[in-house]
């Protein structure tokens, strides 16, 4: 593992590429964001709004998917009280929410919108969840497909064309492309870029494994002539607005929002991933897989915005990244009906030997608390 001169990315971060001075794309898109002129981009999203802006109050003017987030709550605020637009906003409910994920949504319904909440057959989710964890090393996996997908069923059958979405990730988080071309989500950016419309399965292959096309709709992105025929659009705020998550997590705690009691599992800080109970082993999974987790994730943004030095970032690393989740285990194990030796097996099933401590005959090394080590700590 090679890891950012800048910030502490590593170089298994799928769709992160590096300069020849050991930079990588999500430091150089910060460099980037600094040279946009952010009026400009103003004006043009008022362009944008009028376009879609619905005349005679008959129907809503654009689409939020929320989650009830600091994000979520920030778009809503910027798009009904900063540009007066009557959006509809719309939750694919987690089957894991915590009790503050719903006090959030709740609280950003208050900013003065109707709201969706769609809640999947828990059945059907349940095993679509172990198929993920099992096959995909993702117990999430509905989760993640059905907040892209339901926004853009719902925009369809409501005949709302605009979806607002919120950071852009490629600002954001440095994927390769095109910061003035690649506004849109839509399909070909999922397909291109939204992580989980790339696993090597998709949700309409699941017919294979005894679900029906029934079974799976909330899952399934419309056909392209449906999009087509309402026109929807998805573009991200953050490509108009100068993203500022420091200063939008200042904000939104001014009108109701709040953070958790006490610092979350897998990271060190208080405003991020509260509304639901399993991040934690998503995360877990993603460190077995490349190599860091949730904290890489946190301190590389702060190191980024300028927040933290970059060695006071890999003490924070050192100290939360990469261990077993403990807290919600029981939870878990009984959501996803395994045994905690079938949890350990899984876990080995998705590390990559490649990048931990072996010994002489290729088991993994774990210390007393069954945490794995790297073999090129990040430094
Ligand atoms: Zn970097």
């Amino acid at each position: 593992m090679k890891y950012c001169k800048k910030c502490l990315y590593p170089d298994t971060k799928p769709q992160l590429i590096f300069n020849d001075k050991g930079v990588c794309s999500a430091c150089e898109n910060m460099k980037k964001k600094e040279m946009i002129d952010w009026n400009e981009k103003k004006k043009e999203f008022g362009l944008i709004l009028e376009k879609y802006r619905n005349r005679d109050g008959k129907n809503y003017d654009c689409i939020i998917p929320v989650s009830g987030g600091k994000d979520s709550t920030y778009q809503t605020y910027v798009m009904k009280k900063e540009y007066g637009l009557n959006p509809l906003v719309v939750n694919f409910h987690p089957l894991d929410q915590t009790n503050i994920g719903k006090k959030n949504l709740d609280n950003l319904k208050k900013i003065g919108v109707d709201c969706i909440e769609f809640s999947p057959n828990p059945i059907i989710y349940q095993k679509l969840a172990k198929y993920g964890l099992t096959e995909l090393g993702d117990f999430q996996w509905p989760e993640h497909l059905g907040i892209f997908t339901i926004p853009v069923q719902i925009a369809v059958k409501y005949n709302i064309p605009l979806i607002m979405w919120g950071e852009n990730p490629q600002l954001e988080y440095g994927q390769p492309t095109d910061i003035d071309k690649d506004t849109i989500l839509d399909r070909e950016w999922n397909e291109k870029n939204g992580g989980y419309f790339l696993d090597k399965i998709k949700p309409q292959d699941m017919t294979k494994y005894g679900f029906s096309i029934s079974d799976l709709k909330p899952y399934l992105y419309p056909s392209d002539d449906e999009i087509k025929q309402v026109g929807v659009t998805g573009i991200f705020l953050g490509s108009y607005h100068k993203w500022d998550i420091f200063k939008q997590l200042e904000f939104v705690k001014t009108i109701g929002f709040s953070e958790n009691n006490e610092i979350m599992e897998g990271t060190y800080n208080k405003w991020e991933n509260l509304d639901v109970y399993f991040t934690v082993f998503h995360d877990y999974f993603k460190f077995l897989k490349y190599g860091f987790g949730r904290t890489t994730d946190h301190v590389s943004i702060e190191i980024r915005y300028g927040r933290i030095s970059r060695e006071d970032g890999i003490e924070l690393v050192k100290k939360y990244d990469g261990k077993i989740p403990k807290k919600y285990l029981k939870e878990f194990l009984q959501a996803a009906d395994i045994s905690e030796k079938e949890f350990h097996s899984i876990c080995d099933k998705f590390t990559n030997k490649e990048l931990f401590l072996t010994d002489n005959s290729g088991n993994l090394i774990k210390d007393e608390q069954g945490n794995l080590k790297l073999k090129n700590q990040v430094c």
